[in-house]
């Protein structure tokens, strides 16, 4: 490589919170590694993985944290916020009650984080058409209301789970690029 050839290279930290069970580990590992657990069981203590895309020829890589468990408890810290530049916020779309607690999810994440924070509501598990307890319309509503992008995924069949991150990161890369100049 000549002197004059610089690569550029962006890392940004992302964190996944929600309720138990509503996929979050499987979405990261579709996202990261293209692989679903049916039997997934939390492991305790806070994880990340790792994942880049391309946005403008240059790589902007991701590293992003699961909860690993640790929400059951109520005892998500603050050391698992700290630095983020976005977060997706989770909830399954055949159990209502995972839907009624995104609200207290956003009061967490918007006390632990300034508002430049890309947030995404994501409805995930919607090949589960035939269980739905929430609308694709609810989800709209309540992202407008509070200002976040929303997407319905399912981990399980991969739909939407790469535009979902994708939407995130693109979304950081671009408030740090207009910060930069
Ligand atoms: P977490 O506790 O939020 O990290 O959730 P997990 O990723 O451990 O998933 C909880 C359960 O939901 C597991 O049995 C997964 O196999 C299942 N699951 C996760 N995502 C999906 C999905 O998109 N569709 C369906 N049908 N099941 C899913």
């Amino acid at each position: 490589m000549s002197d004059d050839e610089t690569v550029e290279e962006y890392l940004f930290k992302i964190v996944i919170i929600g309720d138990s069970a509503v996929g979050k580990s499987n979405l990261l590992s579709r996202f990261a590694r293209n692989e679903f657990n049916a039997h997934s069981k939390a492991t305790i203590g806070v994880e990340f993985q790792t994942q880049s895309v391309e946005i403008d020829g240059k790589e902007v890589k991701a590293q992003i944290w699961d909860t690993a468990g640790q929400e059951r408890f109520r005892a998500v810290t603050s050391a698992y916020y700290r630095g983020a530049f976005g977060a997706l916020l989770v909830y399954d779309i055949s159990r209502r009650a995972t839907f009624d607690n995104v609200a207290r999810w956003l009061d967490e994440l918007n006390s632990h984080s300034d508002t430049t924070v890309a947030k995404m509501l994501v409805g995930n598990k919607c090949d589960l058409e035939n269980t739905r307890e929430v609308s694709l319309d609810e989800g709209k509503s309540l992202a407008e209301s509070e200002g976040l992008f929303f997407i319905e995924t399912s981990a399980l069949d991969s739909t939407n789970v790469w535009t979902a991150f994708e939407i995130v990161i693109r979304e950081i890369y671009n408030n740090v690029s207009r910060k930069v100049l």
